[in-house]
């Protein structure tokens, strides 16, 4: 089953038991604290807090997400993406634990010609919070074998959003792979055999004092219970079509074979190279997704993120032997494979992927001119020691002289499998930083003011503003 068809199955599904679904909200975070939509709960927060009235007590969607918390698992795990997309249904006040449990194992279990999953009950296995008996035993009413449900305490199995605010217990569910990925036990013992793919969070508990997950203080029942679920598409997508990870579903592949005609390289023959192709693969669906949503490549916020992206995607093209372009081949290629979701890829594609390629053509200069000096700083430490660093001085000449940021510089070094002084970087960056400021400052005493004298003056006068009364006078 194609991944948009199992999104759709659960919008369905959902919508049938009277949701209202809802498009998926911009990757760009409503959250001033984050970058990035990071659950599929993030828009809803306001209703969740009892803020807002929702437009309906019971909604649904399929929300877009990036986590670049998980960026080091990429291509390594089965089962992170940066990009990744969470199917949720959310109760505002409306059900609680009892229909929340009963949908999902019955979406999950009802044979595929019958509308559902058709996942095998004896190869799901639940969590639940220690002391949450009900949810317990409401799995046992619904067929779940008492083997399969493991107890999960505070640090994994319990909610709250960080601050003051409602809280309480989830409830996760996994799906055995099979003794040939892992330990027998549960997800308590082997987590890349049982595959996490959906969690229930149960908002019961008003709770406030959240020094950590584990420190915290619970107030009391809340009058409205919500209901917050999250299941990760790409993962029920790879159970689903047999495949071995996320990045060999059908919105993702196309990219790892598309990067396999540019190297020459077969994917699936070396795990080195194999973890280069799934990188690959993940980041530039990332990049692509992230500048559709309005995000263009800079050196701070989203836009530093997305520079990241897209220079390692160049990066780990390299590392399989590709010095030329890589994003006007693999760019399209992912649009592709992601239109029948989101048709609207194609209404920024022109610009999105010129900026991209822009950007590609802008850090092949770079490295073209820093690797050399890597390399020979590389070799120098290697040659000096036998627990060989790059020295500060020689990152800093990098970064100041070649434009190589930090992280590249540390990201290539480990490649080699040597460290950096990053302390010593820090503190050079630290002296030119104040060196700048003082010569800012001796700068602007310099300066002749008297050029504002007049304006000062036109300022002295009181000014009437017309613009409540006259839409006209801007243009006077
Ligand atoms: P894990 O522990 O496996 O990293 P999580 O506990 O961080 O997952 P949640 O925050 O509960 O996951 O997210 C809800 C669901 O979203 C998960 O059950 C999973 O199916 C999916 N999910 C979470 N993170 C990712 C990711 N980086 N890539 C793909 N799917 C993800």
């Amino acid at each position: 089953m194609r991944t948009a068809e199992i999104a759709k199955r659960y919008l369905d599904y959902f919508a049938k038991h009277d949701h209202l679904v809802v498009p998926s909200a911009s990757l760009i975070s409503p959250n001033p604290t984050t970058l990035f939509t990071i659950a599929g709960m993030v828009p809803f927060i306001p209703y969740l807090m009892g803020e807002q009235t929702p437009p309906k007590h019971r909604m649904a969607s399929n929300q877009k997400c990036v986590r670049t918390l998980d960026i080091d698992e990429v291509g390594k795990t089965t089962r992170h993406g940066t990009f990744f997309q969470m199917l949720g249904n959310f109760s505002f006040g409306d059900y609680f634990k009892e229909e929340a449990i009963h949908y999902a194992w019955e979406l999950l279990t009802t044979p595929q010609d019958q509308g559902g999953y058709g996942f095998d009950p004896e190869k799901l296995w639940m969590t639940t919070f220690t002391d949450d008996d009900e949810a317990r035993s409401l799995w046992i009413n619904e067929g779940v074998d008492p083997e399969h449900i493991q107890k999960m305490g505070m640090e994994d199995n319990f909610w709250t959003t960080g601050g003051p605010g409602p809280g309480g217990p989830c409830s996760e569910i996994y799906v055995d792979r099979g003794p040939e990925f892992g330990k027998e036990g549960g997800p308590i013992a082997d987590e890349n055999r049982y595959i996490e793919i959906w969690d229930l969070v149960f908002e019961n508990y008003e709770v406030d004092n959240v020094k950590s997950k584990t420190d915290l203080h619970i107030v009391g029942e809340l009058e409205n219970k919500n209901i917050d679920t999250g299941a990760g598409l790409e993962r029920l997508a790879y159970l689903m079509q047999g495949k071995n990870n996320i990045y060999e579903t059908d919105e993702v592949f196309p990219v790892i074979a598309a990067a396999e005609q540019l190297s020459g390289l077969k994917y699936g023959e070396n795990e080195e190279a194999d973890v280069r192709f799934r990188v690959v693969a993940d980041h530039v669906r990332s990049a692509l997704m992230i500048m559709s949503d309005g995000v263009r490549p800079s050196n701070v916020g989203r836009g530093y993120v997305l520079r990241r992206l897209l220079r390692r995607t160049v990066r780990s093209m390299r590392m399989l032997g590709v010095t030329d372009p890589v994003l006007p081949t693999l760019f399209p290629t992912s649009k592709n494979a992601m239109e029948a979701s989101y048709p609207e890829l194609n209404d920024t594609f022109h610009e999105v992927s010129e900026s991209a390629y822009g950007e590609e053509d802008a850090f092949r200069r770079t490295l073209e001119t820093g690797t050399t000096i890597l390399d020979v700083a590389v070799n120098k430490a290697k040659h000096d020691s036998s627990e060989p660093i790059v020295t500060g001085e020689d990152a800093f000449k990098l970064h100041d002289t070649y434009g190589f940021p930090i992280e590249l510089t540390l990201e290539m070094a480990a490649e080699q499998g040597v460290k950096v002084d990053e302390a010593k970087f820090r503190e050079l960056m630290a002296e030119q930083k104040s060196r700048a400021r003082a010569d800012a400052l001796k700068k602007r005493h310099n300066v002749d003011l008297s050029v504002y004298d007049d304006f000062k003056k036109t300022l002295a006068k009181p000014i009437d503003f017309l613009g409540y009364t006259d839409m006209s006078a801007r243009a006077k």
